[in-house]
């Protein structure tokens, strides 16, 4: 049988080769007739006299059709066509039998031969030729299906289908290839069985739809197919092709394996592999879906994100697998959180999702009608089991957590729902927010940019030395004479004007900046002292305000003493300003630096006194010299008794353990009276001078000219 499909048996070109025939007959007349008829019909021929050489020619040619004269000497038509027939193996070569013997039994000879077809002779051109076309078409159209049919055949023997044979009811006929399902599941599809009684209930619509468009619209829709057996969920990939003699085939493959490794990449990106909850990706993805619906039926998307600065500061003492179980408590707080929430508001647990956004921030998405207040419970819900100590491997891990909240009213894509909620979140320097859970307001974000916009031509002006010094005078309330000043910077951008410093220090110290703004000060107000000595002015001790951060590091005692070195200003001279907070938090490194200042000369005044946490048992502990009482206690020290009272507490316990005390932002006279009467020692304040550029301090050196004007006498 010939397999291989040439192009020659199906494809037609514009212009068909002609058929090539074999024409055997000893009559020579004949021949020369044939050919002429032949030819003359659009054949191309061949002929040959007699049997043996029809053979010959059949060994070295190929031919579309033969007609064979049955009565010839020697070997006869139905010896040669036996012959041809043996020598053609499969090749269904349409041979005509010529033959002026129309009994039946030649004819059936014929046949038996392998004769195709038989003509009775005198031969009449006319139907020969229409029956040698047809003949050839039917050969080249036997062959094209002997050849589809053997791909196909090749096609299911490599292919991992297997084939029910189902009758019209979906009964089971027969198998093919069965063992290329699971053992398991070709015990449910045994013949006999109902292919649709084995269908579980999910499946049976798509795959009864399947069935009847297979059926009736020729056309072929795949299904998918899940078999519960021997406690494993089979998948299997199916399709119906309508058979012949109505019979159906079902084509089944096993897909159990690729939907696991589907599953299992889908788990891959979109899940977080610490916690198993939804990640990033997951929860981007979920946002965009939700915020749709949201557009679309008029309901409401809200994220709610808390976050923890780090959970990386606990990996030393936890290690990596103690992170992820720090990780898996936090998440499984939150998830009892929003199993609550749903319990009490009665919301499907479905519309809620939690994810991990990155390491330590966690998202939770609400949707459908949830309402500020439900919100707002959700978060105190989540803010409340947060703050609660994890402990994890008996370690205690403290965190702050804040929460942040946006919804699709004010940012419509997951982006600006993501970033909505970092603003809520974000700290904005300086500011002292207690709140832990924030709702977003645009205004966070203009102040976040300005934030920003100040950061960035900070550390530009910083650069540029685009900053300035003021010095405030410090009075003596005995006798009023000039016994110090504070050196304060300022900053007047060219773009924004005047930045307050309880503006900028905070951002400054935020951003890292601060320690270069403090070389900057240092730098100047040093350059100023020599200027003053130069001119002969008094020398009172100069103070410098330094930031915690700046006083924590490593050089900060061999850049001041090369400061006052270079200049051969006494260290006397130099004031060192930092406020109570610090000295509780920075006990380290600040302290030392401290000690050391203090033994090279230094003064060391703690400023804004009383608002921090430290307690006056500190007083004794730290090497200082001045106490500056904040300004908050003096502003009521004139009328309000308790003020009146912590003041005279502070200077007193000051004296007691032999510290100068100062009173900052004094700004009455009635004020400065009280001071006096408390025996504090000095005054800093509006009252008795604002801060100036050094030019109009000047005046300040012949002291506080005003202060008996108040009635008070200089001692
Ligand atoms: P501070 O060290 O407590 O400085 C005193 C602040 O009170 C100054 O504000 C001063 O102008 C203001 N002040 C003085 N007398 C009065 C008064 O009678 N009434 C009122 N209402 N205010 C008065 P300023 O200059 O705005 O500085 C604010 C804070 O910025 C300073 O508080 C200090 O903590 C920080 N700061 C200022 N200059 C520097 C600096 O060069 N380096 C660092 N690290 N911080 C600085
Ligand atoms: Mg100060
Ligand atoms: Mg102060």
């Amino acid at each position: 049988m010939q397999t291989a499909i040439s192009n020659r048996d199906f494809h037609f070109s514009p212009e068909p080769e002609p058929a090539r025939l074999l024409v055997v007959d000893d009559d020579s007349s004949v021949r020369i007739g044939s050919r002429l008829a032949l030819e003359h019909a659009g054949f191309r021929v061949t002929d040959a006299p007699d049997g043996y050489t029809a053979l010959n020619c059949l060994q070295s040619q190929h031919f579309d059709a033969i007609l064979l004269d049955a009565c010839m000497p020697g070997l006869d038509g139905f010896a040669t066509c036996r012959k041809m027939r043996e020598r053609l193996g499969g090749d269904l070569i349409p041979i005509v039998i010529a033959t002026g013997l129309d009994d039946d039994a030649s004819i059936q000879t014929a046949f038996e031969c392998g004769a195709t077809d038989f003509a009775p002779k005198p031969l009449i051109w006319r139907i020969i030729v229409q029956r040698l076309h047809a003949l050839i078409h039917a050969r080249q159209a036997t062959n094209h299906l002997n050849g589809r049919s053997s791909q196909m055949f090749s096609m299911l023997k490599t292919s991992s289908e297997a084939v029910l044979v189902l009758d019209q009811c979906g009964v089971i006929q027969g198998r093919h290839h069965i063992e290329k399902l699971p053992g398991a599941v070709t015990a449910m599809l045994e013949p006999g069985c109902n292919f649709f009684d084995i269908l579980p209930g999910g499946c049976a619509v798509r795959v009864e739809k399947a069935w009847k468009n297979s059926l009736s619209a020729d056309s072929v829709d795949e299904f998918i197919l899940t078999l519960e057996a021997q406690e494993t969920a089979f998948k299997l990939q199916g399709r119906f092709i309508a058979g012949i003699e109505n019979e159906v085939l079902c084509l089944l493959q096993d897909q159990t394996e690729a939907f696991a490794a589907e599953r299992k990449m889908y788990e891959l990106a979109y899940l977080d592999q610490c916690t198993g909850i939804a990640n990033e990706k997951r929860l981007i993805s979920e946002l965009s879906l939700r915020l749709k619906c949201t557009r679309d039926f008029g309901q409401k998307t809200v994220l709610i994100r808390c976050a923890t600065p780090d959970f990386q500061g606990f990996e030393p003492r936890l290690g990596r697998h103690g992170l992820d179980k720090l990780a898996c408590a936090v998440v499984s707080r939150l998830q009892e959180c929003v199993k609550d929430f749903a319990a009490r508001t009665s919301m499907l647990s479905e519309r809620l999702l939690i994810a991990r956004i990155s390491g330590s921030h966690f998202g939770i998405v609400l949707s459908g009608e949830c309402g500020q207040e439900s919100v707002r419970t959700l978060a105190q819900l989540l803010s409340n089991s947060l703050a609660v100590c994890v402990e994890i491997d008996g370690f205690s891990c403290p965190m702050d957590w804040t929460i942040g909240i946006a919804d699709s009213a004010q940012a419509t894509s997951p982006d600006s729902l993501l970033s909505a909620t970092a603003y809520a979140i974000q700290l904005t320097p300086g500011l002292n927010e207690p709140d832990r859970v924030r709702f977003y307001h645009p205004t966070l974000r203009d102040n976040s940019y300005r934030a920003t916009e100040l950061e960035q031509l900070l550390r530009r002006d910083i650069a540029d030395g685009a900053l300035e010094m003021n010095y405030q005078p410090k009075f003596a309330l005995t006798d009023f004479s000039l016994v110090g000043m504070e050196a304060l910077v300022r900053w007047n951008n060219r773009e924004m004007g005047p930045v307050s410093p309880a503006q900028f220090i905070p951002v400054a110290e935020h951003t890292g900046q601060v320690v270069a703004l403090s070389h900057l000060v240092i730098e100047r107000v040093f350059d100023q002292m020599v200027q003053w000595r130069e001119q002969g002015r008094l020398s009172v001790p100069v103070s410098i305000n330094i930031s915690g951060i700046h006083l924590n590091s490593e050089t900060i005692v061999q850049e001041l003493m090369a400061g006052v070195d270079q200049r051969q200003i006494p260290c006397h001279l130099v004031e060192i300003e930092v406020t109570e907070s610090i000295m509780v938090q920075g006990a380290g490194r600040a302290l030392k630096n401290l000690n050391e200042l203090r033994s090279l000369g230094f003064r060391i005044s703690v400023d804004d006194f009383g608002t921090g946490y430290s307690s006056l048992s500190y007083l004794l502990e730290l090497p200082i010299d001045c106490l500056k009482v904040d300004r908050s206690f003096i502003t009521n020290i004139a009328d309000d008794p308790t003020a009146r009272a912590i003041a005279k507490a502070i200077i007193t316990v000051g004296h007691d353990v032999g510290l100068d005390v100062i009173a900052e932002g004094v700004e009455t006279p009635e004020q400065l009276r009280c001071l006096r009467e408390l025996q504090c020692d000095s005054v800093q304040g509006y009252l008795t001078g604002r801060p100036v550029v050094s030019d109009h301090f000047a005046d300040f050196f012949g002291g506080y000219r005003c202060g008996s004007g108040y009635g008070l006498s200089t001692q």
